[in-house]
């Protein structure tokens, strides 16, 4: 007898991560999308109950993508209510040979489809996976801070994750590589998917201007935890910027390179300035 997939930790994990970032205030309204790569290996337990139920199209073609499957979180759907109706929320779906559709396998019951950002969840995945074979999560979300900071700051990669690692000692500790950063665009498209995927070979996590956040990570801790930490940095480069007692203290470069080395990390040289 097949396992019930409803009841895996697969599940379980996505719907306890989907209430910490409702909780958090990142998700307003339908916002915000989930995904997570699931081996062949980890679904093998669940057999006949994962039979294709019916073929989802992709709106860019996923070739390279094709045999892998992904939970991913639905169009529509509110973030608030996924851990209380996950097989309407979420959807399994396994790209099919062409990587035009996909089966659903899992999920969608009532009939729903994967968020409109499935581009760029697919092409970040496939982008990062190439350099961490390790890769499973992809979380987008709307922290204020996060929306704030790229308001008040150019759309500038260097400008941003300076600003987050000289506010908190642990930034550039946690992601040595910098924070990317991409424009205004018109969101829920292709377009936003496709300039935002290459970004992942270079940053695990990726700001859209007045937009919100994206990260990958290996774990649903891992690509939570960094969020966290840049939401958390955001908050407070906003709020010092927004008082003057006359007295300002950030980590200076000086402070900033004796981090990296103590850490061993990499970090762009020039970005140390
Ligand atoms: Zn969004």
């Amino acid at each position: 007898m097949s396992m019930d997939f409803s009841s895996s930790d697969i599940v379980s994990e996505i719907c306890r991560l989907s209430d910490d970032m409702y909780a958090h205030g990142w998700n307003e309204r339908n916002s915000g999308n989930i995904s997570r790569f699931v081996s062949e290996e980890e679904l093998r337990p669940y057999g006949s109950e994962l039979e294709p139920k019916r073929k989802i199209e992709l709106t860019t073609p996923f070739p390279a993508l094709a045999g892998k499957s992904f939970l991913i979180t639905g169009t529509l759907k509110y973030i608030r209510n996924v851990s209380r109706s996950p097989k309407t929320t979420l959807g399994l779906m396994r790209i099919c040979e062409g990587g035009r559709e996909a089966d659903l396998l899992w999920g969608f019951e009532d009939g729903g489809r994967p968020t409109s950002e499935t581009t760029m969840h697919l092409g970040a995945y496939l982008e990062r996976s190439a350099i961490d074979s390790r890769q499973k999560y992809v979380i987008h979300c709307h922290p204020a801070s996060v929306i704030l900071l790229s308001e008040i700051l150019p759309c500038d990669e260097k400008i941003i994750s300076q600003a987050l690692w000289k506010v908190m000692n642990e930034c550039i500790v946690i992601f040595p590589e910098g924070v990317g950063a991409l424009d205004w665009m018109i969101s829920s498209s292709d377009g936003i998917g496709i300039e935002s995927a290459p970004k992942f070979r270079d940053f695990r996590a990726l700001i859209w201007a007045m937009h919100g956040i994206t990260a990958v990570g290996d774990t649903a801790d891992d690509a939570y935890g960094l969020i966290e930490c840049i939401d958390k940095a955001a908050d407070i480069y906003v709020r010092l910027m927004s008082v003057d007692t006359g007295y300002r203290r950030l980590l200076t470069p000086d402070e900033l390179r004796l981090i990296v080395k103590s850490f061993g990390l990499r970090v762009r040289e020039d970005w140390l300035e």
